[in-house]
């Protein structure tokens, strides 16, 4: 069975260390929506494209033409959608909290869900991710590369859900430990265990792998 040990070990493979993260709420909300089905690189861009050309407060993206917020992003892909989105969120920000987000400070975790929920395009990942990179919360947000990583690890089932994995991680890592988790996660994803051709072969945690395991006992793929 899996536990911290193994995410102890890519920690220490990857050198992982403690990020200090202190992202604006905002901007995290819409750093995540420009995260959707693109790589980081490319999100990047579009981010510091749309503040650059945009601004990056509510205000600005609410008053701003969704034609000239898609433009913007271009480069990040999904622009249409994402523009779409991003206007939305920001003019239902403004209506629901004119004076900004710096009150979620004050907030605990379920109350921080529930002041977002609601918003068009901010599921519980994106919530996840503003208390774990604006808030310092002690939470793993589960993007794509921790969602794969751990269920081929055996920390979730399958088929588990959004909600499933986050609470089968977070049993697993000690308090305190669970953004350091998220990137050591993220990291095995990028570098070793990636979506089309894992690299089995030199993954520092296979002799616990339940993927590993099975495509052994398949005798075929999964493997370097
Ligand atoms: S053994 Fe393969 S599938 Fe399992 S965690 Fe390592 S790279 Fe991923």
């Amino acid at each position: 069975m899996v536990g911290w040990a193994e995410i102890e070990s890519l920690i220490r493979q990857y050198s992982v260390v403690q990020p200090h993260m202190e992202v604006d709420p905002f901007e995290a909300l819409i750093r995540t929506i420009l995260s959707q089905n693109t790589n980081d690189l490319n999100s990047y861009r579009a981010f510091e494209s749309l503040k650059g050309r945009v601004g990056m407060t509510p205000a600005a993206l609410a008053s701003a033409d969704v034609g000239t917020i898609a433009e913007s992003i271009r480069m990040g892909g999904l622009y249409n959608l994402k523009a779409a989105r991003i206007k939305l969120v920001s003019e239902e920000l403004l209506v629901r909290y004119p004076r900004g987000l710096a009150f979620l400070e004050e907030l605990g975790d379920e109350e921080v869900r529930r002041a977002l929920s609601g918003l068009k395009g901010v599921g519980p990942k994106t919530v996840d991710i503003v208390l774990a990179f604006s808030l310092g919360r002690d939470v793993i947000p589960v993007d794509t590369h921790v969602n794969r990583v751990s269920k081929r690890m055996g920390y979730a089932n399958p088929k588990a859900g959004y909600r499933a994995v986050k609470e089968a991680l977070e049993a697993a890592v000690p308090p305190g430990k669970r953004l350091l988790a998220h990137f050591a996660l993220i990291t095995h994803g990028r570098r070793t265990c990636k979506a089309l051709r894992p690299l089995c072969g030199s993954c520092p945690v296979r002799s616990t792998c339940s993927y590993y395991r099975l495509s052994k006992g398949r005798g075929v793929g999964g493997r370097a």
